[in-house]
């Protein structure tokens, strides 16, 4: 019997790349649900080709619009209409692949109905990490990462006994201004931001990588999923993105995960976990390479990253917050509201404003984000206004 699927923001990047994935392996994969933001017309497109009865569009505009246009299947909508899409479709994994925080509530109904999680939101566990992980360990379902260096992590940890590790070391591309200094960085533009030298992914991780803010969200991440202190994660920064991320053990051994930049292999490797199936990518030429190069990262000029190490220290809801101002910068930046430089002036500002709370529930989460979202825009607002 193939494994049942559920994608979640089946039309992003990482969405089509695991429909590819899917479609490789039809005697063991199988798609019955399908989820976007508001995307409707590739949606039913994907829903169509994978013989699929069931989809969600968060935007309840776009669902009515899809409902009228696709009489074949039915549209739920909103992010209730994920919810019941998730409890409903008896699927065996859901695959997470929503942009933001926006992801946080599908996860806690997978997690929460017991079904495996093949998370490649990780604000998921940023935003809700110590309540999110509990909820999988009080209903048993498992949390595999599709971020490629927790990924590469997960897939490095799995032989280690518990106690031998001493570090885990995500590694960092820099983004497309490694090598800048802050006055570099003044006059930077969108297109600019977007152009990222390894890694091919949508718009609002590019520019997170760009401002290493992406590290960040995956030092919270890492923490939470592998339950490892901060002092005991490092980051380096290794321009070729080849090495995905390494362990330290204790006896002086330091492992690696290495592979070209391609998504398919870590959105393969969680879609069939345990297993390994064949995905078609270029055997790994070292000596092509000639060398692989490691930098410090340089948490001065790109601040981001200092601000989430800060904030997932401090825990309770400053990473949701630190988040959520991200969220509200990044999409101010991409409409030319805010230049590339003010992002991490945004986001320190509003962490200062919003004094860390202790979190109790989902619902805490929710207003926390609310209100740093409302906060981030009005400094978005005061800067536009000066
Ligand atoms: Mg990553």
């Amino acid at each position: 019997m193939p494994r049942r699927l559920a994608i979640l923001g089946s039309t992003g990047s990482v969405g089509i790349q695991a429909l590819d994935v899917v479609s490789r392996s039809p005697d063991q994969l199988r798609v019955v649900a399908l989820s976007a933001s508001s995307a409707w017309e590739p949606l039913i497109e994907q829903a169509r080709r994978h013989g699929v009865r069931r989809i969600a569009l968060a935007d309840r505009d776009a669902a009515a619009r899809a409902a009228e246009a696709w009489t074949d299947g039915e549209v739920l909508a909103g992010t209730d209409g994920i919810v019941q899409l998730i409890t409903d479709c008896e699927c065996d994994m859901v695959l997470n692949g929503i942009v933001g925080s926006a992801g946080l509530v599908p996860t806690v109904a997978a997690l929460g109905e017991g079904i495996d999680l093949a998370l490649a939101n990780k604000e998921s566990l940023v935003v809700g990490g110590e309540l999110v992980t509990q909820l999988a360990e009080a209903t048993g379902a498992q949390i595999i990462p599709v971020d490629s260096e927790h990924s590469a992590l997960f897939q490095l940890l799995a032989s280690e006994r518990p106690g031998t590790v001493d570090r885990l070391v995500l590694t960092a591309s820099g983004g497309p201004f490694r090598g800048m200094r802050s006055e570099q960085l003044e006059e930077v533009t969108v297109d600019q931001a977007l152009a990222h030298p390894t890694w091919e992914m949508g718009g609002k991780i590019t520019i997170d990588s760009a401002t290493l803010m992406n590290k960040g969200l995956e030092l919270i991440e890492a923490h939470h999923l592998f339950g490892t202190p901060y002092e005991q994660i490092d980051v380096v920064v290794h321009p070729q993105s080849i090495i995905h991320s390494l362990i330290q053990l204790c006896d002086g051994a330091t492992l690696a995960h290495l592979g070209y930049p391609d998504m398919r292999v870590p959105i393969s490797y969680a879609l069939h976990y345990p297993e390994r199936v064949d995905v078609p990518v270029k055997p790994l030429d070292l000596a092509a390479f000639g060398a692989l190069t490691f930098e410090p990262a340089d948490e001065d000029t790109f601040a981001c990253l200092r601000l989430a190490r800060e904030a997932g220290r401090v825990a309770g809801t400053a990473p949701c917050t630190l988040n959520a101002a991200n969220e509200i910068a990044v999409h101010a930046f991409l409409a030319g509201r805010l230049r590339f430089i003010e992002i991490a002036g945004v986001i320190g500002e509003t962490l200062a404003a919003l004094p860390a709370e202790q979190v109790h529930s989902f619902e805490g989460l929710g207003e926390a984000d609310g209100r740093a979202r409302r906060r981030a825009a009005e400094l978005i607002a005061e800067r536009a206004a000066a």
